[in-house]
């Protein structure tokens, strides 16, 4: 039985005692929880400090971001070894922001995510489409072409190796959140590729999230789906009371799937 997972990104959030604050507040308030694997993506200023600050706790730091290249002359970059020496774990790639404010393609994504897996980090793969997209019915083909491109030439041999995120762009900090239905037909279609591309049964094992406006309300909904093994938060993991809570509804949505 894979594990839920719920995920955090902070985005360019916390200063570094506000993000010592929360942490210490997050590590109490999750502590002895086993049956989900929590994760957090803090800024990278305060990856660090806060990996001193949740030794021996439940929750797996990550970076927002890196470069592909081991080092070097890449100013206002950091490495996949820079993430790993600070303390984290995972990687989010491909996020929607980096794709569509920073340009990133799906050819860029394609070479961290090689760099990530090389160096032992967990790359978190975001894949989403615009409104217009969906509007013109497009939807899936653009879920194909991001996971073709994202994921060429990149072999795995455990199903924890690559995690994806579907994240509609339309609903990303906009409040608008997919239904449940919306979320389950794109991850169904989500799984299938990745079937093609791992065989079923990787791909039946691999966890695919949900993310966009993901709240304490609309979580045990979410997470009820088939196929959305665990939530990706935004705006709502910035405080404790509605992290923690996404965190109760997804345990419950579980128990009852
Ligand atoms: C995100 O940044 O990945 C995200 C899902 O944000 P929000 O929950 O704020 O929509």
């Amino acid at each position: 039985m894979k594990k839920a997972f719920v995920g955090g990104n902070w985005k360019m959030n916390k200063t570094t005692p506000e993000a010592m604050e929360l942490a210490r507040s997050l590590k109490n308030a999750f502590l002895g929880i086993t049956d989900t694997d929590i994760a957090i993506f803090p800024p990278f200023t305060v990856i660090s400090s806060l990996s001193e600050i949740l030794r021996n706790s439940n929750i797996t730091l990550g970076g927002q971001n890196m470069h592909f290249a081991e080092q070097g002359a890449f100013t206002g970059e950091v490495s996949s070894k820079m993430l790993l020496t600070a303390g984290a774990k995972m990687v989010i790639l491909g996020h929607s922001e980096r794709r569509h404010i920073f340009g990133e393609d799906d050819e860029f994504i394609n070479k961290k995510i090689k760099r990530a897996l090389e160096d032992g980090l967990t790359p978190l793969l975001c894949i989403g489409e615009v409104i217009e997209e969906r509007e013109a019915n497009r939807t899936e083909d653009i879920l194909r072409k991001q996971i073709t491109g994202s994921l060429e030439g990149i072999n795995i041999s455990s199903p924890d190796a690559v995690m994806i995120a579907y994240e509609p762009v339309w609903a990303i900090g906009t409040g608008l959140t997919a239904t449940p239905r919306q979320a389950e037909e794109a991850q169904l279609f989500v799984r299938k590729l990745l079937a093609e591309r791992y065989g079923e049964e990787m791909a039946s094992d691999m966890r695919i999230l949900y993310g966009g406006s993901v709240k304490p309300q609309n979580a045990f909904e979410l997470m009820s789906q088939p196929n959305v093994d665990g939530v990706f938060v935004g705006g709502a993991s910035l405080t404790v009371a509605s992290f923690a809570k996404i965190v109760d509804e997804t345990r419950r949505a579980v128990r009852q799937k």
